[in-house]
């Protein structure tokens, strides 16, 4: 059974990134990419799409395949051992934390593997809706985020469809509106969930349209490789009557399923399945678990935001690992029953107060949190 002071378990931008910056530190980090987990390939969703164009230091866009091959690349250059297998079963319930892997347990169902610290980096997938058509129209008209494709040329002055009617399809309709001739977001009830505000904002604004009641049925296009769609079928679901409208782009915004499976029951996890960590940290309930990327993001989901919150995990999976290292503190190796984490700050009365080591919550103050 092999033991590392910290292994990261995924392989999208906040799993690359946490392990440049361990393996930089030296902290011989291990990483498990996956094979085919959650069905998808081992580099995350980026390996889905095409050109990534809102990644910073590309000016002329990278493939998504591309731009994860580079991340893995640099992960290894400074020494991150990466392996290509599933993570089947995690025991957090004791230091050092135990792992399974799908085809390579160790003898009489030993770990595979043990660690001090773990990151947790498995992502998040949107949610399809298999309608016919979409499997042909996948990232020919169809996506799952229109802040990623919503810019590319095939949109621009044409009308969009989007379906959902929480926040995501509120907001990505409003963002689609820069570029498409009219944006139509369709709600299966006869009430959206956005937010008030949210919804007041979609309702009065000028380029969009909300059809409640309404679903799609069927994606329809050119009848040729790579063609792209034009048309949607779509019905009331009140009155049965069907229709079809011109499409050129349809965007699903009916939410994600955060990779969540290795730690439930474990970890706190919010109403909707996502990790919880302290804002602005990547501290999840127990300590020496950390969580990165969209597993703990239901709000951006973002390659760029994953990368970011992956470099957080790294340098406090560091923290933690030196602290443990330290003569007074745990050592690696020893069995010691988990603790959870308890928020660093607290808000009383609506002002913010340090906790009684010192630390700030800035993120209290962010309007973006
Ligand atoms: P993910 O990319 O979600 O990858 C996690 C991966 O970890 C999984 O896919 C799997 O391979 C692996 N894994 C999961 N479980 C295990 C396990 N148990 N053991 C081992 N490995 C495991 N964002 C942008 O900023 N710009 C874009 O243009 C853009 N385009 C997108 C296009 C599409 C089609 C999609 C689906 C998403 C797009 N995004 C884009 C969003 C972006 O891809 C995500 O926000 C980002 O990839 C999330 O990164 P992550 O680190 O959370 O991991
Ligand atoms: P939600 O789960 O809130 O909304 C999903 C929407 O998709 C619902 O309206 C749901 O309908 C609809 N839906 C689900 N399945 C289907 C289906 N098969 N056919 C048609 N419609 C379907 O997800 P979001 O991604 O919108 O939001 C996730 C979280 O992130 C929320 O907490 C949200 O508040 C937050 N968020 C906040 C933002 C902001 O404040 N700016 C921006 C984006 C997200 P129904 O209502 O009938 O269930």
């Amino acid at each position: 059974m092999a033991h590392s002071k910290v292994v990261i378990i995924g392989s999208g931008p906040g799993a690359h990134t946490a392990a440049i910056y361990l393996s930089r530190a030296e902290l011989k980090p291990v990483l498990y990419e996956g094979m085919l987990a959650n069905g998808t390939a081992a580099g995350g969703q980026l390996t889905t799409t095409t050109d990534v164009e809102n990644f910073p230091g590309f000016p002329d866009g990278v493939g998504g395949q591309a731009l994860m091959e580079s991340m893995r690349k640099q992960s290894e250059r400074f020494g991150t051992e990466i392996i290509t297998e599933t993570i089947s079963k995690l025991d957090l319930s004791s230091r050092p934390f135990k792992m399974w892997t799908e085809w390579n347990d160790g003898p009489d169902n030993a770990p595979a593997h043990t660690a001090d610290a773990v990151i947790i980096a498995t992502g998040a997938n949107a949610r399809r809706l298999n309608l016919p058509g979409e499997e042909t129209y996948w990232q020919n008209g169809i996506s799952a985020c229109a802040v990623c494709d919503g810019a590319v040329p095939i949109f621009r002055n044409k009308p969009l469809y989007v379906i959902g009617g929480g926040d995501s399809a509120a907001e990505e309709a409003m963002f689609l509106a820069k570029y498409g001739s009219r944006v139509t977001v369709l709600v299966r009830r006869d009430k959206l969930r956005a937010s008030k505000a949210m919804a007041n904002r979609l309702l009065a604004h000028p380029k969009c349209d909300v059809r409640f009641n309404t679903v799609a049925t069927e994606v329809i296009g050119e009848n040729k490789p790579n063609g792209l769609m034009t048309h949607l079928r779509i019905q009331n679901r009140v009155s049965g009557q069907e229709e079809i409208v011109d499409a050129n782009g349809l965007f699903y915004a009916v939410g994600h399923d955060p990779a969540n499976a290795l730690v439930k029951g474990q970890v706190k996890l919010d109403e909707d399945g996502y990790i919880i960590t302290q804002p602005g940290t990547s501290y999840t309930s127990v300590e020496g678990v950390f969580a990165c990327g969209d597993v703990q993001d239901k709000r951006y989901r973002q390659a760029i935001t994953s990368a970011g919150s992956g470099c957080i995990a790294a340098l406090e999976a560091e923290k933690f690992i030196s602290e443990g290292d330290s003569p007074d503190e745990q050592k690696p190796n020893a069995s010691v029953e988990h603790s959870v984490v308890e928020p660093a700050a607290q808000e009383v009365n609506g002002e913010v107060k340090k906790d009684p080591k010192g630390a700030t919550a800035e993120y209290k103050s962010n309007p973006l949190l």
